[in-house]
């Protein structure tokens, strides 16, 4: 797996994969890999010739600088895992890389992404959409691959592709779960053993409740701080805090 950290080098490689009829697949992370992440790699190295991965840590959709600087990072055990998943090349650009204009050029979408996890972190979703819109476009892939942990993110990033004529399919990929049910997430590892011995009753909660009300009553019961639970897209969405560590989840009504 090549290892490349400027657009223009990209650019040359994605032009010769584009002459000789190769099919890309695009699977854009934040690093800190995990079996979710590598089940969007799989599925891409299946459906395409070629698989292009990318890491950037963005930090336009932190509203929390203390969350962007505890992010986790791992870039050498990240390669060896694309690597082993069946990815051909990694992008892993600088800040200045991808945002020349200092973020002065956004994208916003003004009805669905002030809902849900919108509503809690204000600006999140302007930063999501304007990164992925950047490495849209740079990866100039058939298809990109997009899990479902994030649903709210994926229903807008399948938006962005269609209000800007974009020419790549949005896929969206099954949320790949730890055995106790936990949604794996590269914040899981900033859990402390007891707050990650209690996190899967986040899950167990929102899967078994009967009502948003009863769940959220339930969850405070159990320790966690709740942001919301609210039923939406036709399944049951929830974002608590276990201490500082932030976890989203939803699950099909
Ligand atoms: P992230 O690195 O958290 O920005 O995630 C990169 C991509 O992996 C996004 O499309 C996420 O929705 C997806 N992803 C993260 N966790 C999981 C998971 N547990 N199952 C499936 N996809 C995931």
């Amino acid at each position: 797996m090549r290892i490349i950290r400027t657009i223009a080098r990209w650019r040359g490689l994605q032009k010769a994969h584009a002459r000789k009829g190769l099919t890309l697949g695009f699977v854009p992370t934040m690093g800190a890999l995990h079996a979710g992440h590598v089940s969007l790699v799989k599925k891409s190295a299946a459906e395409n010739d070629r698989t292009l991965a990318s890491i950037f840590v963005n930090p336009t959709q932190f509203d929390d600088p203390r969350d962007l600087e505890n992010y986790p990072r791992a870039l050498e055990r990240d390669a060896k895992l694309l690597a082993a998943s069946g990815a051909d090349y990694l992008l892993a650009p600088e800040y200045g890389e991808l945002y020349p204009d200092g973020y002065r050029y956004r994208v916003q979408e003004t009805v669905d992404s002030k809902l849900l996890c919108g509503a809690h972190r204000p600006d999140h979703f302007d930063g999501v959409l304007t990164v992925v819109l950047k490495l849209l476009h740079i990866a100039g892939a058939r298809r990109a691959y997009f899990g479902e942990k994030d649903y709210q993110q994926y229903l807008l990033i399948k938006g962005l592709a269609e209000a800007f004529f974009l020419d790549t399919e949005i896929i969206p990929c099954p949320t790949v779960r730890e055995a106790d049910g936990l949604a794996m997430s590269s914040r899981n590892m900033l859990l402390t053993p007891e707050q990650r011995a209690a996190a899967p009753q986040f899950h167990t909660a929102l899967s078994a409740g009967k009502n948003t009300a009863a769940i959220r009553r339930l969850l405070a019961r159990k320790g966690f701080s709740v942001d919301y639970v609210a039923e939406k897209y036709g399944r049951r969405f929830g974002a608590v805090r276990a201490g500082k560590v932030r976890l989203i989840d939803n699950v099909k009504i």
